[in-house]
């Protein structure tokens, strides 16, 4: 059967899965003049996620206006680690259908054209006629296509991997009472549990895949209520409360799902190309800010295929960069957590997935400037940036303003002469005072050099 292009579309590009990548893609590179079309097939489960305030303000930045008004104002979260308990910081509890329904509303303002179908094939590689394969029974092309199906997508050749992981959620009711989250470890794994104001709560027992003992579907139900009862914090949150739907078990390994982009035609984002460790409880803003990096690129892929190389191997150190950084907190997390250091569970991700020091940690290196890859109004290109060890890619811009041209002029005054060099720099550079206080932050927090 042959290939139909979604019509006005054999130009475009076609996005498969509407999540918050998928989205957070499509409405970006609709707004820098493609043709988008998003095919969107919800998720087959129900999931309570924590986000973090800087969610909101991203969302708000971006314009994600029906997105926003289903944030509520976020709640306390508590953490019990290591045998103490605080109260560290406050997340936003959001159901996920209705977060995924309002981002599907935001990408069809932008213009975006939403295909309800689910993909069944991707294009193959060396066949630059072929296209996706739909459950329908359609089989589109488009120019380029962009695989945000999260981690419904399958583990790639070159693909890094954590820990394996799985997450066992259980909805549940029970009285009003005031509500909140909360992180709490156990012997073979951590829990997080959210309560809404209206009695609505939610468990996630995070553990091995391979935990003795667990079941199928058949089963799992009373598995993991024997399992919760041995963690006082989750009896007390879910104490007088009864099971509001069955159990549900994802995946939830950190992966980096290399190749980022399997042949020309296809770039993977979101979850589908690095998936963090939900301990962190910041994926979905992982998710969005890689995704949101993945436009520049594809234009540049297509408007300028000259720079194709320079376009992904930014887009592939990006990820790579954060995916460390992001491995190496956690492992210091789950180092912090020092009662159980012969269960596995413990054991192997306090380990992985290396020795080295995490991000910001380091501080050894002065600055320097070196030529690097960056986003330059929608597209990639290369430009002189400041490299740290704090910012091994380099830093461009601090407040619209390039920072390169400041240290060179500052490593050609003398140190005691620096603080009025840079007030001189800036005022040459037609520097306003809030950018400028912004910079001399900035700088004040390098290496003295
Ligand atoms: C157990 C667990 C708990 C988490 N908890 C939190 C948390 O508390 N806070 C937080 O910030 N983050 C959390 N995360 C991370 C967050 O869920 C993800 O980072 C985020 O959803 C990734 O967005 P995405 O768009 O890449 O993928 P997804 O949200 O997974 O979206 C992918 C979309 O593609 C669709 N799709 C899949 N296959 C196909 C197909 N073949 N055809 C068409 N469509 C398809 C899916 O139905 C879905 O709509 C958690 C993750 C896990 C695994």
């Amino acid at each position: 059967m042959a290939y139909e292009a979604v019509p006005g579309s054999e130009a475009g590009v076609l996005v498969i899965g509407a999540g918050p990548a998928g989205c957070t893609a499509a409405i970006s590179l609709a707004r820098l003049g493609h043709d988008v079309s998003m095919i969107a097939y919800p998720r087959g489960f129900e999931a309570y996620e924590g986000l973090a305030p800087r969610v909101a303000s991203w969302l708000r930045a971006a314009g994600f206006a029906a997105a926003l008004r289903v944030i509520p104002q976020p709640v306390k979260r508590r953490v019990e680690w290591d045998g103490s308990s605080v109260d560290r910081n406050a997340e936003s509890i959001v159901r996920r259908s209705d977060f995924d329904r309002a981002l599907l509303e935001d990408a069809e303002a932008a213009g975006v054209r939403i295909l309800h179908d689910q993909v069944r094939r991707l294009p193959r590689a060396g066949l630059d006629d072929s296209g996706v394969v739909l459950a329908s029974g359609r089989r589109l092309v488009a120019r380029f296509f962009v695989d945000a199906r999260g981690r419904a997508a399958h583990r790639a050749g070159d693909s890094r991997d954590g820990p394996v992981t799985v997450s066992i959620a259980q909805l549940w009711q029970g009285p009003a009472r005031d509500p909140g989250t909360a992180v709490t470890a156990c012997a073979d794994g951590w829990v997080w549990l959210a309560r809404e104001e209206n009695g609505i709560c939610f468990s996630q027992l995070n553990c091995a895949a391979d935990v003795p003992g667990r079941p199928g579907v058949r089963g799992l139900a009373a598995w993991l209520r024997n399992r919760l009862e041995s963690v006082p914090l989750a009896c007390e949150w879910l104490d007088g409360c009864a099971p509001a739907a069955e159990p549900v078990a994802r995946a939830s390994t950190a992966r980096l799902n290399l190749p980022l982009a399997p042949h020309g035609r296809v770039l993977r984002i979101g979850d589908c190309a690095m998936a963090v460790d939900p301990l962190s409880g910041s994926g979905l803003f992982q998710a969005l800010s890689s995704a949101a990096l993945a436009p520049a690129v594809i234009n540049t892929l297509l408007r300028m295929p000259d720079s194709a190389a320079l376009a992904l191997n930014f887009y592939e150190d990006r990820l790579r960069h954060l995916f460390e950084r992001f491995a190496r907190t956690g492992r210091d997390f789950y180092r912090a957590e020092t009662r159980w250091p012969a269960a596995p569970f413990w054991r192997e991700r306090a380990a992985w997935p290396d020795e080295e020091i995490a991000h910001g940690m380091r501080r050894a290196r002065a600055p320097e400037v070196a030529l690097r890859a960056v986003v330059d109004d929608g597209l990639i290109r290369q430009a002189r940036v400041v490299v740290t060890d704090d910012q091994p890619l380099g830093t461009w811009r601090v407040a619209g303003i390039e920072v390169a041209p400041l240290l060179d002029g500052l490593q050609a005054t003398r140190e005691t002469e620096r603080a009025g060099a840079l007030d001189r720099l800036l005022g040459q550079a037609g520097c306003n005072a809030q950018n400028a206080s912004a910079v001399r932050r900035w700088f004040a927090g390098l290496q003295p050099f």
